[in-house]
């Protein structure tokens, strides 16, 4: 098929059109058949069925067009369908699907590994292992920092998320509904506190010496075989730590032998409008865990680190039967291609200007809102009961049900879940970006 004439990608209609109730009659009736067969713990957000998807929105079985401020969680950046990854990928499936990268090697895996290399912060020599999920990636971060420094311990951030196998769910912050039910949780996970401007009012140094402490006291450096820290925090809530802290958490890491990992699977591949979020102070994390934005929607997630670091780890003990699969791989190289052609993170700080300018008005109109952060396509806004820190979930939810309902794709998050969180895709346009904040803007006169 050519671009023209494929349902999905950018040439679909730029629209938002609401032809039914949302969900429609023909997703109404796939939510019977979902409620039949699929397990009851895997949730749904914006319960309509998906036939195409492309540019800045996401058509349904009903016929409506709804535009897209959540890219499928920050992982369609470069859009959905986008061409340079719908081609990649339709060759490669013809040619081969799966061999195992440990059986009988192929370019792509290197390939990407070679990018990762030169893409990710630092000069350094580099060296990746590719995986299928953040949760995976993140796992093996950690298992390559405790070989490297012979250290047990994990230190991670109040609010973090790192994903939902047993690890990670130590290493997430929040109980409901991540961790309820699921223990016991792998040991030697340590939390800090974070920086967190809107409630604490520390500076950077400032959280810095006060989570430094609570990591020299209550763990020791020691003990300690790596922190690890999303630059800016994604489920938590989009806080952003107060500018110094990264730099100082990532000097102490150095001067103790302890191993800096930087979570960058919601934050990376020009999202904040840099192609790492680290890049924005400068700090040359000594692990990054990739993911989402890295494939256009395929699966695949990678640690990339200080070639020493990586190295550490004796032959076989990385890997997996999936792991940098061809077709991810593909998929991945025609995302990393499509980010450098259209200069995606130049446009993320585009974006940003369009909707920063947007909420910043919303903000002085509706006290709700207590909080604006976030930087490039990745913002958010706290809401609070007027004059207070108290977290609003109720109206929260009262606002993105409404954004549902008028076709807006908004996501929420944040431990009291309060957070509305904006990502759209890279792709969008500023009309339909516009008309998005139009919607959101209503939401909030009509939720009053
Ligand atoms: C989504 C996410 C993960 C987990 O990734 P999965 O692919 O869902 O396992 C880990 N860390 C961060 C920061 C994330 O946003």
């Amino acid at each position: 098929m050519t671009d023209a004439t494929r349902p999905g990608g950018p040439a679909l209609p730029q629209e938002r059109k609401l032809v039914t109730a949302i969900p429609g009659p023909g997703s109404l009736e796939r939510l019977d058949r979902k409620k039949a067969f699929v397990a009851d713990g895997v949730g749904t957000t914006l319960p309509v069925f998906v036939v195409a998807a492309g540019g800045g929105v996401i058509v349904d079985v009903d016929g409506n067009s709804l535009i897209d401020l959540g890219s499928g969680i920050a992982v369609a950046s470069v859009g959905n369908a986008a061409p340079g990854v719908v081609s990649r990928v339709q060759e490669q499936v013809a040619a081969f699907t799966h061999t195992c990268f440990m059986v009988t090697p192929y370019d792509g895996y290197v390939d990407v590994c070679e990018q990762l290399a030169q893409l990710t912060p630092g000069d350094h020599a580099k060296k990746s292992a590719l995986f299928n999920s953040g949760a995976e990636a993140v796992e093996n971060a950690v298992k390559i920092a405790r070989v490297a420094t012979g250290k047990d311990a994990v230190v991670v951030f109040d609010h973090a998320y790192h994903g939902r196998t047993n690890l990670t769910m130590a290493m997430t912050a929040k109980n409901m509904p991540y961790k309820h039910g699921f223990g016991p949780f792998a040991g030697e996970v340590y939390r800090a506190p974070m920086s967190y401007p809107f409630r604490d009012g520390l500076t950077g140094e400032e959280a810095a010496a006060r989570a430094i402490d609570v990591i020299d006291k209550q763990v020791g450096a020691g003990n300690l075989a790596c922190v690890v820290i999303e630059p800016i925090q994604g489920e938590g809530g989009f806080i952003v730590p107060a500018p110094g802290f990264l730099p100082a958490i990532s000097a102490w890491c150095s001067a103790n032998d302890v191993v800096f990992i930087a979570d960058e699977i919601q934050s990376g591949f020009c999202r904040t409008g840099a192609w790492f979020a680290c890049d924005d102070e400068g700090v040359v994390p000594d692990l990054v865990t990739t993911a989402k934005g890295i494939a256009g929607g395929l699966p695949l997630a990678a640690v990339t680190g200080r070639a020493d670091l990586m190295d550490a780890v004796h032959a076989g003990g990385l890997g997996g039967t999936y792991g940098g699969n061809p077709i991810a791989c593909a998929a991945a190289l025609g995302a990393m291609a499509e980010m450098r052609e259209h200069e995606l993170d130049r446009r993320a700080r585009e974006i940003e200007a369009i909707m920063r300018d947007r909420l910043s008005a919303l903000q002085e109109q509706h006290a709700v809102i207590a909080d604006l952060r976030g930087r490039g396509a990745m913002l958010a806004i706290e809401l609070c009961r007027p004059g207070t820190t108290e977290p609003d979930a109720a109206r929260t939810a009262a606002v993105s049900a409404y954004c549902h309902a008028h076709g807006v794709v908004t996501l929420t998050c944040g431990t009291w879940g309060n957070v509305v969180r904006f990502l759209p895709p890279l792709s969008i346009s500023d009309e339909l970006l516009r008309e998005a904040f139009d919607v959101v803007a209503e939401a909030f006169a009509a939720t009053t």
